[in-house]
């Protein structure tokens, strides 16, 4: 019968992860299929988030605890801790969304100085049971007490130097209970108490350091990263130990039911005889693969991939297991569906739907935007007659350059600082965290594919290499050494190939992925890109949301194509006024008679002409939205400052400065604006600007001539930006339309475009049902709509508070990277439905970049937005993610 906080494991199910954590869940799920899962209960989130908010445990749980435990103990017929043949448990931390090794987990709880003689006794192995105890001593002392970890590492290290010992298995039973002393009297002297003798105390005192484990530092970085509320909480998982140390004919391991790597199916993982699971994920011992065990241990080799099987029928997804064999019998401790990487991802979700798993929803519902991002990242060229420095596990894939860093805390400085870095380490731990992320890569000298370096750096698309054996690190001496003597000091530049597991000295060159070829030429090959082009096309079905490129030249145009877009839905026409351009617009901007600036307007209009032509062309029966110059006119002119001081210089050294750099200064100091992003810019340079729309809309018009002349099918169409009002739109739609006529009748052809707006500016989305009638379309600018929204400017906000915010967890995404929905969203949600109602057949398209981030897209596909228009680099994740929002995915939860 379920309590208010507490359930046994045969109570719940997989569909319970945001009450039993995704670990208490599957283990619940586990025990109704029969496997043999060790048994226990799993404490609720509810009750993590009563201790997170009071400060203190429910007061009913103590009581729901004590009445599982007890039927635990008779389910068993042991009890926790007693003297003859104790009941051990593990009290382990597990999240609704995967945090691996990021919250506490405490062993061997109920553990005393009687039970450790009775453990012995009744499993006739005195060296195991003095090991465990020194185990919890040492788990509960650091986790629970607070103890700094150090200081028991440093007995440990003592005592294995004097013996010689290459680890632990080389302690003997007289040296383990000499060091659960020396790790007493540590506790003793650090904290001043004993080290608790009753069990109870021991499980109590454990499950409120795993509710704390989730506040502690490590766990707050990874779920910043993540993007995983604060505010979940954990579960707490108690279950019976079982002993994968208990000899050679125990062991422990983690297997997955497919690589993980690629997604070939298979038996793979690694497997550690004689261990317990930490030593696994650590990776302080060097695991054996999986299939060694089959060697070792037929029969629960047999058992294991027989369960792996049914695991992956049922979860329908690659799984990922722990196990343990505990003198020849075989538990299953726990699963989940397998972290992976964005190639294993695309593969898997082919595979899966080829067998007939699953369906093509489910699958876009199984990757995502980031990862096919991921794997359009370049790969280093053929490594020629580049000789690696060192060999190791290709733990996660992709190339990587960066300067060597040994200290987590120089990672996060040099990175901090702009600087690309590799984080070399023996092994990672979760305090390695912060390194991990700041690096481009991370490589370590031990640890297999399963090691806290490899899951770590595979759930975060970084690039691993690890298990690297051949390499020499000298962590204090902050220098590594290769096989063959090369020594690589901390600042020197690596190169390492996480897809071959091999890392170079220096900086190799890059090549693009083989997907990023495909998408260029179309060419498909087997393996990961047949994977990508069969999903893309996929999507393509799917998704109700057209796809447009931000380009504003012709090459981009053209990749964009490439790339999938159905058009370009923002091309700005500002960086065709820079460059070698810039003077000519100076001469506009100085003009003092209508003749300077016709002079000026005459010389800039043909360069547009040309380049709208080619933009029209590589579109070709694909429509072009031209938007009118939008960015204050000083951003052509000199920098005030640089013009300021050149004046001055001249003036120093007794020479008049030449007019036209005083006229220059003048023009500066006339167009300088207190606050630039709300000030002459977008439609108000229209309006002000004698002749610029004209000549803008001319090169359009002609540019259109000049295409259908050469047989083509242009589809230009014209946008105002930065409206607030229907009339500024109205009073410069007249203009576009009068010039446009004016064009068609010049050329004997009609020239139409249509006319649309850009909504950036609150009053315009609060007015879009005054303002459609008059636009042939919208196209929001989320960029500007958000900085106005929130009145900051994008550029000084994250130079100055934005960072502050994000840290102190005010704001849990930048609003200029995942669409504001609640503030920017509503605003964006009513211009929709107000311009739709005023004008059913109206447009609807965002150009801002949240077109191209996952979760925004999800967004717009909601409101009901007809395009997405992105940088061409972001198309195919673009494509991709606007079909899994109209599969129904919900990005936020699968994103993590
Ligand atoms: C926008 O404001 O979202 C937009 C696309 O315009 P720009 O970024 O050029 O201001
Ligand atoms: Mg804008």
């Amino acid at each position: 019968m379920a309590g208010a906080y507490v359930y046994d494991f045969s109570e719940g199910s997989r569909e319970q992860a945001a009450l039993l954590g995704g670990k208490g869940a599957n283990l619940a799920e586990m025990t109704r299929l029969g496997l043999p899962v060790p048994p226990g209960f799993t404490i609720g989130t509810d009750a993590c988030r009563v201790f997170l908010r009071t400060g203190a445990p429910p007061a009913e749980l103590e009581g729901e605890i004590a009445d599982h435990l007890a039927r635990l103990e008779a389910s068993i017929g042991r009890s926790l801790g007693r003297p003859d043949d104790p009941l051990l448990v593990s009290v382990r931390s597990g999240a609704r969304f995967s945090m691996p090794g990021m919250m506490d987990t405490i062993l061997d709880v109920g553990l005393n100085d009687a039970s450790v003689l009775g453990l012995a006794k009744a499993r006739g192995r005195e060296r195991f049971a003095w090991d465990s105890y020194r185990r919890l001593v040492q788990m509960y002392g650091t986790t629970v007490l607070g103890v700094n970890p150090a200081r028991f590492e440093d007995v440990l290290t003592r005592r294995r130097l004097r013996l010689g010992a290459a680890d632990d298995l080389g302690l003997d039973v007289r040296e383990l209970t000499g060091i659960v002393d020396e790790f007493r009297a540590i506790v003793r002297e650090d904290t001043g108490e004993e080290f608790p003798q009753d069990p109870r105390e021991q499980l109590a005192g454990a499950v409120l350091a795993v509710f704390r484990s989730w506040n502690g530092e490590r766990a707050r970085v990874y779920r910043r990263r993540e993007h995983i509320p604060d505010d979940l909480g954990t579960a707490v998982t108690v279950q019976a130990m079982v002993f994968g140390n208990s000899g050679p004919d125990s062991g422990t391991g983690v297997a997955f039911t497919r690589d993980p790597g690629t997604g070939r199916a298979g038996v793979y993982g690694d497997y550690l005889p004689d261990a317990q699971g930490e030593d696994v994920v650590s990776g302080v011992r060097d695991a054996l693969p999986l299939q060694a065990l089959e060697g070792l241990d037929p029969a629960a080799y047999a058992r294991l991939t027989e369960y792996l099987r049914q695991l992956e029928s049922h979860y329908r997804d690659l799984c990922d297991v722990e196990f343990t064999i505990e003198r020849g019998r075989l538990w299953i401790l726990q699963t989940r569906v397998g972290k992976r990487t964005a190639e294993a991802a695309f593969r898997i979700g082919c595979a899966l739907v080829d067998e007939g798993t699953i369906t093509w929803s489910e699958a876009l519902s199984r990757v995502d935007g980031g990862q096919l991002d991921q794997l359009t990242f370049p790969r280093f060229d053929a490594h020629g007659d580049a000789a690696p420095l060192a060999h190791g596990i290709p733990a996660s894939p992709g190339a990587a350059v960066g300067a060597v860093v040994f200290e987590v805390a120089e990672a996060t400085r040099r990175a901090a600082a702009g600087e690309r870095v590799v984080l070399v380490r023996h092994e990672t731990s979760p305090d390695d965290l912060p390194g991990m992320i700041a690096a481009e890569a991370v490589v370590t000298g031990r640890g297999g594919k399963t090691s806290h370096a490899a899951v770590v750096a595979r759930g975060m698309g970084k690039v691993c290499v690890c298990g690297a054996a051949d390499l020499d690190i000298d962590i204090e001496g902050g220098r590594c050494t290769g096989a063959d003597g090369t020594v690589v000091e901390a600042g020197d530049v690596v190169s390492v190939d996480g897809t071959a597991g091999t890392v170079y000295v220096g900086a190799l060159p890059l090549v693009p992925s083989a997907v990023t070829r495909y998408l260029e030429t179309g060419a498909r090959s087997a393996g990961v890109v047949e994977a990508v082009a069969r999903f893309l096309d996929r999507a393509d079905q799917v998704r109700r949301l057209q796809v447009m490129a931000n380009a504003d030249t012709a090459e981009d145009a053209a990749r964009a194509r490439r790339f999938g877009a159905r058009g370009i839905g923002l091309c700005r026409t500002e960086h065709m006024f820079l460059g070698a351009r810039r003077p000519l617009v100076e001469d506009l901007i100085l003009a003092r008679t209508d003749a300077d600036r016709r002079h000026a307007l005459d010389a800039l209009l043909p360069l547009q002409r040309e380049d709208f032509t080619d933009i029209l062309a590589a579109m070709d029966g694909l429509p072009v939205t031209i938007r009118l110059l939008d960015p204050p006119l000083h951003e052509f002119l000199p920098d005030h400052t640089d013009s300021a001081v050149r004046l001055a210089r001249m003036r120093a050294m007794g020479r008049e400065p030449a007019p036209h750099d005083v006229h220059v200064h003048e023009a500066i100091e006339r167009l300088h604006e207190a606050n630039p992003m709300l000030g002459l810019r977008g439609v108000r340079l229209a309006l002000t600007v004698p002749g610029l729309v004209a000549t803008q809309v001319r090169a359009i018009g002609e540019a259109v001539v000049a295409r259908l002349r050469a047989g083509g099918d242009p589809r230009a169409e014209i946008m105002i930006p930065l409206v607030a009002t229907v009339e500024e739109l109205r009073v410069v739609r007249e203009e576009v339309e009068r010039v446009l006529d004016e064009v068609g009748r010049a050329a004997g052809l009609p020239v139409r475009c249509p006319v649309g707006t850009m909504i950036e500016l609150p009053r315009a989305a609060l007015t879009a049902g005054s303002i459609a009638p008059t636009a042939d379309f919208f196209s929001f600018g989320t960029n500007d709509l958000t900085q106005t929204t929130w009145g900051l400017s994008r550029d000084d906000a994250e130079a100055s508070f934005l960072a502050a915010y994000l840290e102190r967890g005010i704001l849990a995404v930048s609003p200029f990277e995942s669409i504001d929905r609640d503030g920017v969203g509503r605003l964006v949600r009513l211009a929709v439905d107000e311009g739709r109602r005023a004008r059913p057949d109206l447009r609807i398209g965002v150009c801002g970049e949240h077109a191209g981030d996952p979760a925004s897209i999800h967004f717009f596909h909601e409101v009901g937005v007809d395009y997405l228009s992105c940088s061409p680099f972001r198309l195919p994740s673009a494509r991709l993610e606007a079909a899994r929002a109209a599969a129904g995915t919900d990005a936020e939860a699968d994103s993590r």
